[in-house]
């Protein structure tokens, strides 16, 4: 962007140092300054930066208020930046890699910061310190769909069309104009804001874990909503994500996983027991009974074992399903805070 002209998406930079060009590189790297947008205001006043000039948001600029999250690859903290009071999550996932592979991550980083969408967590800065890959991330206050589903048991279909809505623009948004596959879409991969928001997260964070060598084979994070094409080891697309999306749907309409195990009161046996199960039982649907024609033709549309049967993210975004509750007008950042935001921002 040239400077003197004002980008319609502008955001507020805040940089405590005078704008001097010397002295200003130097300082975002260090300390008080605050990477997010074109526009530094200081006390001198305020102008137009390069995208080039915008750099760090520095681990040393933030304090710690609390641990808002355990996942599978790490902790998530709340942090917040000291000099302007925004919050961020905060995720560290330790591990220890060589450099080959440290390569490797750094590049999938860059891709997640390049990001930007409504419905795809923001992802501001991202380190690789002392064994320990650090992420800055964008704060959603109403934590994460399996938090929400744990409170409201099941997720009523008007509700369920309007976050089903949000959750296809994102993956639309990766699929189709970042050529990016989530891998691992699940309900905690799903996070809200009392604005109504819903956006994924985590992408391409278990693309660094898969390909990282030693840690290739202790994969630790969930296989249920894995699609039969990529436990059966084949090869996968971006129609893995849309299996992924069909579960966590019939899992939030009904307020349980679509398989169960054999012996129900003991359990999957194993992993390998529930991945069977996926690859050789016929696909799980929504019943009829139950729900509307265009939910079960929806769900069917997304959990159909061969992935070419499946459609894709551009052609659920037309399917009846999504339009069907427009007229209802449902109020998500309502619903979210009836059923309790785990993590006000205001309360902490
Ligand atoms: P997992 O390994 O299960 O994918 P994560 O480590 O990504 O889980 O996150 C664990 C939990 O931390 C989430 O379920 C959510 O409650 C919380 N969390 C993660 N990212 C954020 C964020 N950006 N804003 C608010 N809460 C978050």
């Amino acid at each position: 962007m040239k400077k003197g002209t004002l980008n319609p998406n502008i955001k507020l930079k805040l940089s405590l140092p005078p704008p001097d060009e010397v002295y200003f590189a130097k300082f975002l790297t260090q300390s008080g300054t605050f990477m997010d947008g074109d526009l530094l205001v200081n006390r001198d006043g305020v102008r137009v930066v390069s995208q080039s000039e915008s750099e760090a948001l520095n681990l040393a600029d933030i304090d710690t208020i609390k641990v808002i999250g355990k996942g599978s690859s790490g902790i998530v903290q709340l942090v917040q930046h000291k000099w302007t009071g925004q919050f961020f999550a905060l995720k560290v996932i330790q591990m220890t890699i060589e450099e080959n592979a440290r390569k490797a991550i750094a590049k999938e980083l860059i891709i997640n910061q390049s990001a930007q969408c409504p419905n795809v967590v923001m992802c501001y800065q991202s380190f690789y310190d002392n064994g320990a890959i650090s992420i800055i991330l964008e704060y959603m206050d109403g934590g994460s769909l399996s938090d929400l589903l744990k409170k409201v048991k099941t997720i009523p279909e008007p509700y369920l069309a309007a976050i089903c809505k949000q959750v296809l623009k994102g993956l639309l948004y990766l699929h189709h104009e970042k050529h990016i596959i989530h891998r691992d879409l699940k309900p905690s991969n799903l996070l809200i804001n009392h604005r109504g928001e819903v956006k994924i997260t985590d992408f391409g964070v278990s693309a660094i874990l898969a390909s990282t060598s030693g840690q290739a084979n202790t994969f630790v994070g969930t296989y249920n909503y894995m699609s039969p094409e990529r436990i059966s080891g084949r090869q996968y697309g971006s129609k893995s994500d849309i299996w992924s999306l069909g579960l966590v749907l019939l899992e939030f309409a009904t307020g349980q996983f679509p398989y169960s195990p054999l012996e129900q009161d003991v359990g999957w046996a194993s992993v390998y027991e529930l991945m069977e199960a996926v690859v050789d039982q016929p696909q799980p649907c929504a019943s009829s009974d139950q729900f509307s024609p265009e939910f079960c033709s929806f769900v069917s549309s997304c959990v159909q074992k061969d992935p070419n049967d499946r459609l894709s993210a551009n052609e659920l975004m037309t399917h009846p399903f999504m339009n069907m509750y427009d007229d209802l007008h449902v109020d998500l950042s309502a619903y979210f805070k009836n059923a309790g935001s785990p993590l006000a921002t205001l309360n902490l």
